[in-house]
């Protein structure tokens, strides 16, 4: 019987998440994935990566440096 009570706190937490919400790209696909929710996330050199799909990971995972590589990384340090 927690339902409503899940639903109720559901509601008010939904209202925070629009002024916290942050936009990962995927770099598999390139589309934009919300990090709460995305659908999988991957940890490679320190960085997290996030995904729209568990198959946009696996495709990452094989080849992450393809991926990767594809940022333009002229900061140091
Ligand atoms: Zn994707």
């Amino acid at each position: 019987m927690l339902t409503w009570l899940t639903a109720g706190l559901f509601g008010s937490v939904a209202r925070e998440w629009e002024e916290v919400t942050l936009m990962a790209k995927d770099p598999v696909c390139g589309m934009e994935v919300d990090e709460k929710k995305a659908a999988a996330t991957a940890a490679y050199k320190g960085k997290t990566y996030y995904f729209c799909a568990p198959a946009c990971k696996t495709t990452f995972q094989k080849t992450p440096e393809k991926y990767v590589a594809a940022e333009k990384g002229g900061s140091r340090g």
